[in-house]
């Protein structure tokens, strides 16, 4: 017979092992203390330092943003790679060590410990307070949501260049899903246990969408939508319930953009065509960076058509690499972008080295490889 001092779903897992217990504890703002623990086969001590500090830098941010954290523990229990993934119980998540007590994780990697601990903990959040109904649009409430969190856990430790990393890896992931698909591919909103929409694409439209409106604002929405639904169970939430919460955060200028990422299937195929320079004093150079745009809607056989574009899209340079940063963006600037072919000019302060539209693929770009060209120097004969 077992209880539980809050109401939890009725979803729990046995595990049972013969374990190394590694114990720290965090300390909300409100100075209540959270045990948290990470049971690990003797001789896997390899990341837990990462997974430890991911659990603690998780409920700092969604304390803070969201709601508190509703329980007394969290314990992360290793269990074999016989599976890869981690699932997330009311305060307790059984992990596959492949996919982070025994990952080896070199410095140019994505941290998926890391990664995947912040996801994980998101679900106390989205799941375990906020229930979704089951219907359609479900997962865009639950694993969107955590994807959205453990990304923001992450824009806080690692650089801009590993982030984008991880989002292209999202992007390829979305794009190899949705030509794989063999029923119909549906809207954010609408999604159906489909992984590739709810975990890739919406990794992608949260990132961009936080990038449109702020980070604030996304989390001001959040806050506010768990206030009103944490543990409603009648009616349970609906995904077109959170998008009106996004709609009332976005100014009237933007508003097409949730139309885009969370009603539709949009896709751009935006392209690089010249980028040209000249020196035109001791500290200035002027490019001129000639783009072609293309705005589309697919319907959920995957036919196309192509819609009009009045678009707030990237504009973006980049400077000759220093210590630190390989791809060093010395201009990054929205700018309203029509469909076709257009050509600009920008001032700037150093040299250039390549530019071009969307340079860093926030948005679902058919073919995103295109949109950077290097640029040439024009010398006057
Ligand atoms: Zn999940």
């Amino acid at each position: 017979h077992y209880k539980m001092d809050k109401p939890i779903l009725p979803f729990f897992s046995m595990i049972s092992a013969r374990y190394e217990v590694m114990r720290d504890i965090w300390v909300s703002a409100e100075g209540d203390s959270v045990d948290l623990e990470i049971y690990y086969h003797k001789g896997h001590e390899y990341n837990l330092d990462r997974m430890m500090r991911s659990m603690k830098k998780s409920f700092d941010y969604f304390s803070t943003h969201y709601s508190p954290y509703q329980y007394d523990q969290m314990r992360i229990m290793e269990f074999p790679r016989y599976s890869s993934f981690a699932q997330s119980f009311a305060n307790t998540v059984p992990f596959s060590e492949g996919i982070g007590f025994n990952l080896k994780i070199e410095e140019d990697d994505v941290d998926m410990a890391y990664y995947v601990t912040a996801h994980e903990l998101a679900h106390q959040w989205w799941a375990h307070q906020v229930t979704e109904a089951r219907v359609q649009g479900n997962a865009m409430l639950s694993e969107t949501m955590s994807q959205y969190s453990a990304l923001m856990v992450m824009k806080q430790e690692y650089s801009p260049e590993m982030m984008q990393k991880f989002l292209k890896h999202e992007l390829d992931r979305y794009l190899r899903g949705r030509r794989s698909e063999t029923l119909q591919e549906r809207p954010l909103d609408l999604v159906e246990g489909q992984g590739y929409i709810h975990y890739r694409k919406g990794s992608v439209i949260m990132y961009a969408f936080q990038d449109y409106i702020s980070e604030d604002s996304v989390n001001a929405a959040l806050k506010r939508f768990i206030a009103d639904y944490a543990y409603q169970e009648n009616p349970y939430v609906t995904s077109n319930m959170l998008v009106n919460y996004f709609r009332e955060v976005t100014p009237d200028s933007l508003q097409y953009i949730i139309d885009d990422m969370f009603e539709n299937i949009t896709l751009f195929e935006n392209k690089a065509k010249t980028v040209n320079f000249k020196k035109v004093s001791d500290d200035k150079f002027e490019l001129n960076l000639t783009y072609e745009a293309k705005k589309l809607r697919a319907d959920s056989l995957g036919n196309t058509s192509e819609i009009e574009m009045q678009d707030w899209v990237d504009i973006g340079v980049f400077g000759k690499p220093t210590d630190g940063e390989k791809d060093r963006l010395i201009y990054l600037q929205k700018h309203k972008i029509t469909a076709g072919e257009t050509t600009i000019q920008i001032l700037l302060d150093e040299e250039p080295v390549k530019a071009g539209i969307d340079p860093i693929n926030k948005l679902i770009d058919r073919n995103p490889d295109d949109n950077v060209k290097s640029a040439n120097e024009m010398v006057d004969s």
